[in-house]
C-alpha cells in the first residue's frame, strides 16, 4: 500500500435498506470508521439483531482512528456498544467518535438497554446543525448538517490522500418547517460549487419513487385521526421518528389523553427525546381515552404490538375491541417484513375496531384497513436524488443503503449524466 493509496472497506450497508450501514476509510496512516448499525434478520418467525462482523477487520480496528456517526437510526448507530465490547474484550485501543448530542443520546442509552452499560468511547459531539471541521492526522473531516425523519443528521466530506470523499448520509427534503429545505439545499449548492468531489456515497432507498411527501399533511391527517377516535388509540411508527411521537403527545396534552409507551425501543427513544409517558406495564391505569405508543411498525416480533397481538401474557397491554391502531410508516421492502406486516394488518382487523395505514402500503393489504396519508418517508425520492447528484457533480457516485437493483438504478441516474459509478458490495475492499 503506497500512501497516496485510499480505500473504502465495506463493512456493511449495501445489501439491504435499513442494516448494518458501516464502512471503513482508510490509508497506510488512518482508519475512519463511517457509521456503525446493527441489521434485523429473519430466522424463523423470531427477528434477531445482527452485528457488523467486527473480527473479520480486527487488524484495521486495531488501528482505527475515529468513527463518524451520520445519525440516531438504529442501522446506522445500533452496534456502537457492539465494537465498544469487541475492542474491549480484544484489547485494542478506543478511537474517538464524532457524532451529534441527539445521535449520542441514543447510541449511549441503547448501549445501556442491551448490556447494562454505558458508552466508553472518548467521544465529541458535533454542534447542533453547525458545519464543522475537524482535523485529525492527515485527515480532514467537514461534517454538513442533512434533513432526515430523525434530528441531527449529518453528512460528511473527507479529504483523505488528497482525494475527497461526501458521504451523504440518510436524507430528504422535506421538513414541517419550508425554510430548514431552503437551507438545506443551499448547503448542498455550497458544498457542490466550492469542493471537487471525487467520490459520492449517495442513498437509493426511494430511487423509484417519485411521488413528493409532506410531513406536514401526514401529521394533519394523525391529529385528524386521533381528534375523531373516542376511544383508546394504540400509535406506531420507527421508534426513531421524533418529531412525529414529539406531535403525537402535543395531540394527546391538547385532548387531555393520557400518553403511554409500550416496548424497549420506545422507552429509551423518549427518554432521549425528553417526552414524559408512562410505561404501558400499568394496565389497569389505561384509561378508554389513552394513548398507548407502541413498538411493531415493521412487525417486529418482539415489539409490543406483536406481544398484544399473539402473545397477550407477555404483553403490556391487551387489545380492546374498542381501540384504533395506527400504523404511521409504510413497511420496509425487504427481509419478508412487508409481508409480516399484511398478516399483522389482517389479525388486527379481527381484533380492534379500526386498523389505519399508510395510503401508500402494498396494494394486497387488506381492504378493511382504512388508507390514509399518515407518513412521510425519511428518504429522498428519485428526483431529489438526481438534484442531489446534479448539485454535487461528483466524478464518481457510489450508491449505498439499497439491494443491488436499487443501486444499479443509481448507477444508472450517474452515467446518464457523464458521471462514473461505482458498485460496491458488503466484504469488499475497493481503491478509490
Ligand atoms: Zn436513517
Amino acid at each position: 500500500m503506497s500512501d497516496k493509496e485510499l480505500f473504502l472497506t465495506v463493512v456493511g450497508g449495501t445489501k439491504r435498506v435499513g442494516a448494518l450501514n458501516c464502512y471503513l476509510l482508510h490509508s497506510e496512516d488512518v482508519v475512519v470508521m463511517i457509521d456503525c448499525g446493527l441489521g434485523l434478520e429473519k430466522r424463523g418467525k423470531e427477528n434477531i439483531k445482527v452485528y457488523p462482523p467486527f473480527a473479520k477487520y480486527h487488524n484495521m480496528l486495531g488501528q482505527l482512528d475515529a468513527i463518524f456517526i451520520s445519525h440516531g437510526h438504529l442501522d446506522h448507530v445500533g452496534a456502537l456498544h457492539s465494537l465498544d465490547t469487541f475492542l474491549w474484550e480484544h484489547g485494542l485501543s478506543k478511537p474517538h467518535a464524532f457524532m451529534g448530542q441527539f445521535t449520542f443520546e441514543i447510541a449511549d442509552r441503547h448501549s445501556q438497554w442491551e448490556r447494562n452499560k454505558k458508552l466508553f468511547f472518548p467521544h465529541r459531539l458535533f454542534q447542533f446543525g453547525k458545519e464543522e471541521k475537524i482535523k485529525f492526522s492527515s485527515c480532514v473531516v467537514q461534517t454538513i448538517p442533512v434533513l432526515h425523519s430523525i434530528p441531527d443528521a449529518y453528512s460528511f466530506l473527507f479529504t483523505m490522500n488528497g482525494k475527497k470523499i461526501y458521504y451523504a448520509g440518510d436524507f430528504r427534503f422535506i421538513a414541517p418547517d419550508a425554510h430548514q429545505v431552503t437551507a438545506f439545499q443551499k448547503r448542498i449548492e455550497r458544498l457542490g460549487k466550492k469542493e471537487h468531489i471525487d467520490y459520492a456515497c449517495i442513498e437509493c432507498t426511494n430511487v423509484f419513487e417519485t411521488e413528493v411527501d409532506s410531513e406536514k399533511k401526514a401529521l394533519t391527517c394523525i391529529e385528524e385521526i386521533i381528534t375523531q377516535t373516542p376511544g383508546r388509540i394504540i400509535f406506531t411508527t420507527f421508534s426513531t421518528h421524533v418529531d412525529r411521537y414529539k406531535f403525537v403527545a402535543d395531540v394527546a396534552r391538547r385532548q387531555k389523553r393520557q400518553m403511554y409507551s409500550a416496548g424497549g425501543n420506545i422507552a429509551f427513544m423518549f427518554d432521549a427525546m425528553g417526552i414524559s409517558a408512562k410505561r404501558a406495564s400499568e394496565e389497569h391505569v389505561m384509561d378508554a381515552h389513552a394513548i398507548v405508543c407502541a413498538t411493531g411498525s415493521q412487525a417486529e416480533s418482539e415489539s409490543a404490538l406483536i406481544r398484544a397481538l399473539y402473545n397477550s401474557e407477555k404483553s403490556e397491554f391487551a387489545l380492546r375491541p374498542t381501540d384504533t391502531v395506527i400504523i404511521s410508516a409504510d413497511p420496509i421492502p425487504a427481509n419478508g417484513i412487508e409481508e409480516d406486516v399484511c398478516t399483522m394488518v389482517s389479525d388486527l382487523l379481527g381484533k380492534v375496531q379500526a386498523v389505519y395505514i399508510n395510503e401508500d402500503a402494498p396494494d394486497y393489504f387488506p381492504k378493511e384497513a382504512i388508507r390514509r396519508k399518515i407518513h412521510a418517508s425519511g428518504h429522498g425520492k428519485r428526483q431529489d436524488l438526481i438534484w442531489m447528484i446534479d448539485t454535487l457533480h461528483p466524478k464518481t457516485v457510489i450508491p449505498i443503503h439499497g439491494d443491488r437493483t436499487k443501486r444499479e438504478a443509481l448507477a444508472e441516474i450517474a452515467r446518464d449524466r457523464g458521471l462514473n459509478s461505482l458498485l460496491i458490495e458488503e466484504g469488499e475492499i475497493v481503491s478509490l
